[in-house]
């Protein structure tokens, strides 16, 4: 299975704010440009203009309309009959139950001329919304008011006026028992709209031509787009986060298996070179010390014997013709005698003696705190032993000894008298010890 290894973050991410940073100002400056804004322009087909009057009202005032696709103008003849006579021109979705939400735009372009007996008569322009609140279908007063009133003169173009504008109806409120929570303007389900005369009217001719009426919003408000911008930065930061998260677990995992790796490693080595210490130290064929082993040690034992003047002995041995056993016996029956005397000799030794095969068939006994007198009983006695032990080839194995007391001299001079003395043992008949007379 291969395992998921997470690249390092800094490139990637420095892109990745590149590349945000790049949006963001795109984004910011299209949308000052204008490139979210939108306009809703009422016409035909999507919109039907009609005429109405106050005639549900018991009113008596007259209407006749002319529409085109942009707008319509209405010809009215008001009658004080009904309490509150009017005329207006109602624009409804062409689609029946459509609706339109208006909370996306911020204003109105409107283009009215309004004749009438007053030179600066009004218009009222409603927003009808139906809110379940308290719209009741069968009921037209019903749909919430969100109204203005001005005078749009005569051939003045079209005025913007910000949807702020608007308000809500104080008598409708107050009619329908509206709670505060429905009180204020509300422009996201609007059904109908109104271009109506105004408040205060008089009997007489009045001419009302709406030529446009256009909505005017954005697709995102920048309030909106704020947010977006916002919102991607700061899933941007918790990515990176996160990821740095990852990826520092990661180079902690990895650092931690290295460690552990590491430390087995040296466990491994320590242990090896521990057995290959051991081996070094060791004669493979005997299992006693070998002559590299005990250099050091030796050193620092004779010179430490001459500091405290302590005795410090040693017994030469070497096995009496032993080359002739070898020649008769064979190579194999000679190690097993090699092995089988060294046993022999541990036996006899004290705590403190340090047992060495010098080389081939010549083994020392380094002996601190032990006087010549003492090393020569050791001999004596490692020599009898010899002789009178059985041997694997059913034959006689002697050796002989030479030992010596420290004097003033170095480790390898007392090593040479000891030699020496030896050499004399095998002179003088061989299977015997002699003693090394001191240089002085
Ligand atoms: P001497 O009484 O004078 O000591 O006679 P020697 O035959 O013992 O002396 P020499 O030094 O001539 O021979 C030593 C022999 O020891 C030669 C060699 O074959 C034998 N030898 C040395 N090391 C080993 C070993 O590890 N195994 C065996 N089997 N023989 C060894
Ligand atoms: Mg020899
Ligand atoms: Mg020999």
């Amino acid at each position: 299975m291969t395992e998921f290894v997470p690249m390092s973050s800094q490139g990637v991410f420095k892109k990745l704010i590149l590349t945000m940073l790049v949006v963001s100002i795109f984004l910011i400056g299209w949308h000052h440009m204008g490139g979210a804004n939108r306009d809703l322009r009422v016409t035909v087909p999507d919109w039907r203009f009609e005429k109405v009057d106050d005639s549900l009202q018991g009113g008596k005032t007259e209407v006749s309309i002319v529409e085109w696709k942009e707008g319509a103008s209405i010809t009215c003849r008001i009658v004080n009959a009904a309490p509150y006579p009017f005329c207006e021109i109602a624009i409804f979705p062409q689609q029946i139950g459509e609706s339109l939400d208006l909370t996306k735009y911020h204003s109105v372009s409107l283009d009215i001329d309004y004749h009438g007996p007053l030179p600066e008569g009004r218009v009222r322009v409603y927003l009808r919304n139906s809110n379940p609140a308290y719209t009741d279908e069968s009921d037209p007063v019903s749909y919430k008011f969100n109204a203005i009133e001005y005078a749009p003169g005569i051939n003045q173009g079209p005025l913007t006026i910000p949807l702020k504008s608007f308000h809500v109806l104080s008598w409708w409120i107050a009619d329908y028992n509206i709670d505060l929570d429905h009180a204020g303007v509300d422009l996201s389900n609007i059904v109908h709209i109104e271009v109506a005369t105004g408040s205060h009217v008089e009997e007489g001719e009045y001419t009302l031509t709406l030529r446009e009426m256009t909505f005017h919003g954005y697709w995102i408000t920048e309030a909106e787009l704020f947010k977006l911008v916002m919102g991607m930065w700061i899933l941007a930061a918790i990515c990176y986060l996160g990821y740095e998260y990852i990826l520092v677990r990661y180079q902690y995992q990895v650092a931690s298996r290295r460690e552990e790796r590491l430390r087995k490693n040296n466990i491994t080595l320590s242990l090896q070179a521990k057995k290959f210490a051991a081996l070094a130290e060791r004669d493979t064929l005997t299992g006693v010390k070998n002559r590299a082993a005990v250099q050091e040690w030796v050193a620092q034992a004779v010179k430490q014997s001459q500091r405290y003047q302590r005795p410090f002995s040693v017994v030469f041995m070497d096995i009496d013709h032993f080359k002739e056993v070898n020649d008769t016996h064979g190579h194999y029956v000679g190690d097993d005698i090699l092995r089988a005397f060294s046993h022999l000799v541990v036996e006899w030794l004290d705590i403190n003696d340090v047992f060495v095969r010098w080389g081939g068939e010549e083994f020392i006994i380094f002996c601190p705190d032990r006087n010549i007198q003492s090393v020569t009983d050791l001999a004596e006695t490692i020599r009898y032993q010899v002789e009178s032990a059985h041997w694997s080839h059913d034959a006689k194995i002697t050796i002989s000894a030479g030992v010596a007391q420290l004097e003033d001299e170095t480790p390898t001079e007392l090593i040479q008298r000891a030699d020496e003395a030896l050499y004399k043992a095998k002179h003088a008949g061989r299977n015997r010890v002699t003693i090394s007379s001191p240089y002085r």
